[in-house]
This record gives C-alpha cells, sequence and structure tokens, in this order.
C-alpha cells in the first residue's frame, strides 16, 4: 500500500501526462490525454499537481488522472504511477511485476509518441488541404466554365475536398 501524500509528493503530473503523449506548452495547456481533440483544453498545473480538462469536464489530481486513463482504483492506479514513473515507493512489489510495469509504460510511451506524430502529420496536411481549398476555389471564379483549366480545377477540388472528408472521418473515429 502505496501512501497517497507521499506518491503526490514525489511524483509529477506532468510526467505522467507525457507518459499519455500530452505536450504541455509554456501555458500549461495540451491536448487532453483522455479525450481526442486538434486543440489543447486540458490545463495541466505541475506546482499544485492538479488537471482540469476544459473540453470533457475531467479534473483531479495525479491519482484521479490514471484512475481515469487505466480504469482503476485510487490503490491500484497510484501502485500504476509508482512502477510507471519508477518512483519505486511500494517496496512489497516483487522486482519482476516491477520491471513489467516499467515495460509495459515505455511501450505505452512509445506508442503514444508514434500517435501523436501521426495526428500532427495529419493535422499539417489538413491545413495545407484547406489552404488549396480556397486557391482552387478562387482561381475556378476566374476562370471561364467552358475552358480545360476549369475542368482541371474542378477536378482538382474534388480531390482536396475528398481528402478532407477523408481526415475528417478519421477524426470522428478517433473520437468515438
Ligand atoms: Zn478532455
Amino acid at each position: 500500500m502505496i501512501d497517497f501524500q507521499e506518491l503526490k509528493a514525489a511524483a509529477r503530473i506532468d510526467d505522467l501526462v507525457r507518459l499519455y503523449g500530452g505536450e504541455i506548452n509554456r501555458a500549461g495547456m495540451t491536448r487532453c490525454v483522455l479525450h481526442s481533440e486538434r486543440t489543447p483544453s486540458m490545463k495541466v498545473d505541475t506546482e499544485k499537481g492538479v488537471f482540469h480538462c476544459f473540453g470533457c469536464g475531467a479534473g483531479g489530481d495525479i491519482i484521479r488522472l490514471a484512475q481515469l486513463k487505466e480504469g482503476l482504483d485510487a490503490v491500484a492506479a497510484a501502485r500504476f504511477i509508482d512502477s510507471a514513473l519508477g518512483l519505486n515507493l511500494d517496496k512489497n512489489v516483487p522486482p519482476k511485476e516491477r520491471f513489467e510495469s516499467m515495460k509495459r509504460a515505455k511501450i505505452r510511451q512509445f506508442k503514444a509518441r508514434q500517435e501523436r506524430r501521426r495526428r500532427d502529420m495529419e493535422n499539417r496536411l489538413y491545413t495545407d488541404l484547406c489552404g488549396k481549398l480556397h486557391e482552387l476555389s478562387a482561381l475556378k471564379a476566374e476562370q471561364d466554365p467552358m475552358s480545360d483549366e476549369w475542368a482541371k480545377t474542378v477536378m482538382n477540388l474534388d480531390k482536396v475536398r475528398f481528402l478532407i472528408e477523408l481526415i475528417e472521418q478519421n477524426n470522428q473515429e478517433d473520437t468515438k
């Protein structure tokens, strides 16, 4: 059994948020690690050791965060944090078990980083496509509807719209 106060004093909430793939900016904001979103609405107060998401309404201390993310009760969540962040406050955990949960945490961290990279790339692509859409729409308005150029622009517009829709659909699935 880990003492909650001792754990909270030793563990940094921003470390756990990062483990979950969150990137905290200078204002203490990150994209929520509990729900999928494009813009950061999760506030992390490292000093006080608390978080609050203005998007999904979740909030609390580091133990609460691990509870929500892992679906554990407070005692198990504390044990999870202890091994995931390598604090080793719980001396009763056999080294093998400790190693296993460290390994799981590392894998999770790796996956979160990959997922973040994928999403960043997708966001950049989305922004590019939206710019392209505007560009092509403007071009289309200037072109002669009887010309080959116009027909080509319309075709390109369709392609761009298709890709934008694809990303939007993909994002909706992420949020489910
Ligand atoms: Zn949230």
